[in-house]
């Protein structure tokens, strides 16, 4: 957990070769120390989560160069002859949240990370949600009124989807400069608000989570969890009528508790559960 990471490593992500061979090499290091049970991988992706699938454990359309149609999994179990667990990014971050941080008291909920893009992981009843894929929450569809925000939009596949407007990636396209360096009271987050919220709002309908934990770089501007909460009861008018949203609004949008350590504590909770076999 938080307080027992024994240790660890941090490298850019270069070729799959490469980084997949130092991921292996300092896991071998840690196998001579402790004995491993099992390894959990929290990755970016696309990913193919399918047990059925020709290419279950695979990146599949990431725009990153040269980790299209990438074995994640096969590698790693092979050198180590372990149990490997893979899942996205926001998914396992979702799972440590669920289990050291922001969502340690609620089974519904939704980790949503806002960086240079937006990822969003769901667990209903106590499980991740998986189907056909896994969630996308990203890439969702926004209203973009281009009169007010001529931006296009920065997503690779569909210029003006959430991620497009909202990322991290998309406030710097528009404003010109990085989000850390706009004043906390610049226009630029009564707009970022307003475009979370309205993604959030798509979420609370949808999925119905008990809470929204958000992390990710660009919450790090904690102004912006106030027009966020304000722009939320806003936008849903009244029409969910639920204390947690009506009463309790500061305990329903918050902020992400294990920030920089939510990626690893992710993989170790995906770790735990293919030896412990809980979900
Ligand atoms: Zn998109």
């Amino acid at each position: 957990g938080p307080d027992d990471l024994a240790a660890r490593v941090a490298f850019p992500t270069t070729t799959p070769a490469e980084t997949t061979a130092q991921a292996i090499a300092f896991l071998r290091e840690q196998a001579a120390a402790r004995p491993l049970a099992a390894v959990g991988i929290a990755s970016f992706g696309p990913l193919d989560l399918d047990p059925a699938s020709p290419t279950f454990g695979y990146l599949t359309t990431t725009p990153k160069p040269g980790w299209r149609q990438v074995d994640l999994v096969g590698p790693v179990r092979a050198a180590l002859g372990i149990p490997v667990v893979l899942d996205t990014d926001v998914n396992a971050a979702a799972l440590a949240e669920r289990r050291w941080g922001a969502a340690h008291d609620v089974d519904t909920f939704v980790y949503i990370t806002v960086g240079t893009g937006i990822g969003g992981g769901a667990m209903v009843a106590g499980r991740l949600i998986h189907g056909l894929l896994h969630p996308e929450m990203g890439h969702m569809r926004v209203p973009h009124d281009r009169a007010a925000d001529p931006f296009a939009g920065s997503c690779p596949f569909h210029g003006d989807c959430w991620e497009g407007l909202a990322a991290g990636s998309a406030i710097a396209a528009r404003w010109g400069t990085k989000g850390e360096h706009l004043p906390p009271d610049a226009a630029a987050w009564e707009l970022e608000a307003h475009y979370l919220a309205l993604g959030i709002t798509n979420i609370v309908c949808a999925l119905s989570p008990r809470r929204v934990v958000l992390g990710g770089g660009v919450m790090d501007q904690a102004q912006l969890f106030p027009l966020i909460r304000r722009e939320l009861l806003t936008l849903l008018n009244g029409y969910v009528q639920v204390p947690a949203i009506l009463e309790r609004m500061d305990e329903y949008i918050v902020p992400a508790t294990l920030r920089g350590n939510a990626g690893v504590l992710g993989a170790v909770a995906l770790a735990r559960q293919a030896v412990s076999g809980e979900r």
